[in-house]
């Protein structure tokens, strides 16, 4: 078994590419939001441009095309065949599982690394109190069409309170799929979830129940032969914080132009980067990127100001724990 910390990498870059915004499914913990992110579908020249304003550095960067729901986008297939001709290093598609424009079938699983999908409950019942009627069913069929067409699956599971509990059952079930690498994300209090009233929408789960159980399910999986990647999210008091915003090269791309260096930011309009007429441009202060450098206890400062709810202090007034960059990864795998 190999287990190892995914330190944030200066050399490689990650364009998490949101192509529109419009998604068939309401999915209760969805992190877009229109009113920040834009309702346009972009072009297929602008989505070529904008990759573009990367092709500088398209051999150590990779491209991740999302929504919404990406593959309700016409030109998805031209799109990936674009990245492919810029020399991204890899390319992903991130689908709820609908595969619309029957997407398989214009894109050669050799011109596509990976096609990700996102189940959020092992069974029906509880995925779909989560993700929409239906949606379980078309997931999983998704997923074993890719399968048969030969592309490579990862599978990306949110854990909340609705769901934690069936995570257990996981691993039989990704075995059964053939799934190659699986991704255990944790809720963040965004886009819908941020509105949530009910006991049952307060979804994040406590720092106790993630520690004691994800890496357990995570190894068990791991030693199927499944590369499974989960966020560290709590570091001790004396473990070393570091920012991706400010070391590593990450970019969340919207339909109206904005770009993000830190998720955790995208309800605001505090972007640090925007595409003015094709140009990728910074933008004025203040922005993320100020916030970054300000070192607090905590850990993440964005997590300190957007939800500060997961955050615990001792008697002496000591933060019990650090919340570590969202983007920072355990990954384990079988050798
Ligand atoms: S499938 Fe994705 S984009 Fe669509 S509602 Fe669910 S979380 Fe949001
Ligand atoms: S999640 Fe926190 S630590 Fe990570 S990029 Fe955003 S602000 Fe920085």
């Amino acid at each position: 078994m190999k287990k190892k910390t995914v330190a944030f990498s200066r050399n490689s870059i990650n364009l998490f590419f949101h192509i529109l915004t419009h998604c068939n499914l309401a999915c209760k913990h969805c992190y877009i939001n229109p009113k920040q992110h834009g309702e346009e579908t972009l072009s297929l020249p602008t989505i070529e441009a904008w990759l573009g304003a990367f092709s500088e550095k398209a051999d150590a960067a990779n491209v991740i095309f999302l929504g919404g729901e990406p593959t309700l986008h016409p030109e998805l297939s031209l799109a990936v065949q674009k990245a492919k001709a810029l020399g991204f290093q890899s390319i992903t598609i991130d689908t709820n599982g609908y595969l619309f424009h029957d997407i398989l079938s214009k894109i050669d699983p050799q011109d596509l690394d990976y096609i990700s999908f996102s189940l959020d409950g092992a069974t029906r019942r509880t995925n779909d109190r989560i993700r929409g009627k239906g949606a379980h069913d078309a997931c999983l069929a998704g997923i074993r069409k890719a399968v048969a067409g030969g592309f490579s699956t990862s599978l990306i599971y949110t854990v909340s309170r609705m769901n934690i509990h069936e995570l257990a059952m996981m691993p039989s079930l990704l075995a059964d799929l053939n799934i190659n690498r699986f991704f255990i994300q944790i809720i963040g209090i965004r886009g819908k979830s941020v509105k949530a009233e009910t006991d049952e929408a307060r979804l994040q789960v406590s720092p106790g129940a993630w520690r004691d159980f994800i890496p357990e399910v995570a190894e068990e999986i791991a030693r199927l032969g499944i590369t499974v990647t989960y966020p560290r999210v709590f570091l001790a008091p004396d473990e070393t914080f570091e920012c991706a915003g400010l070391v590593a090269g990450n970019y969340f791309i919207f339909p109206n132009g904005r770009v993000y260096r830190c998720p955790l930011c995208e309800d605001y309009p505090i972007h640090s980067l925007a595409f003015k007429g094709n140009r990728l441009m910074r933008t004025g202060k203040i922005n993320e990127m100020d916030l970054f450098h300000l070192n607090i206890p905590e850990g993440c400062v964005i997590n300190r100001l957007v939800q500060p709810g997961n955050l615990t202090y001792a008697a002496d007034g000591k933060p019990e724990y650090k919340i570590a960059c969202c983007l920072l990864k355990e990954e384990i795998s079988a050798s």
